[in-house]
């Protein structure tokens, strides 16, 4: 997968530079019901992302309802593997964490306006990500 493909070489490449590995823990996938119960708060803890962003990211691509519980976990309406769910937050990770310039991880995101911008701590790049409708 070319996901794969690519964590690979990010990771080959903090491994060199600074020791560090970027491996970012697996969300829990739960079906209950007619719902799926996603808990991603270590994911998003380790990504740095607002877990609100991550759930309305899953719903616009899995075409389904969603909330957040009280809990912080992300509910979606439907029932959703893990797999499939680890592949939209690999999906994620890519759009929204790894540097398009320079393929780093160190990356953060802010909000300015109504736009968010990612900014690297690698190699300084600065630019928008596209909005979740
Ligand atoms: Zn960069």
């Amino acid at each position: 997968m070319e996901y794969e493909e690519l964590l690979k070489n990010v990771l080959k490449e903090k491994k060199a530079s600074s020791g560090e590995r970027f491996i970012p823990p697996e969300a829990e996938v739960n079906q209950s019901g007619q719902k799926t119960v996603i808990n991603a708060e270590k994911f998003a803890n380790y990504i740095k992302r607002p877990i609100k962003h991550i759930a309305r990211y899953l719903m616009h691509e899995l075409t389904a309802p969603g909330q957040i519980d009280e809990k912080n976990n992300i509910i979606i309406g439907g029932r959703f593997s893990r797999r499939v769910v680890q592949e939209k937050l690999n999906a994620y990770i890519k759009d929204y964490v790894i540097c398009k310039q320079c393929s780093s991880p160190d990356t953060q995101m802010n909000k300015i306006d109504e736009n968010f911008v990612v900014k690297c701590l690698a190699c300084g790049a600065e630019y928008p990500v596209g909005k979740i409708k």
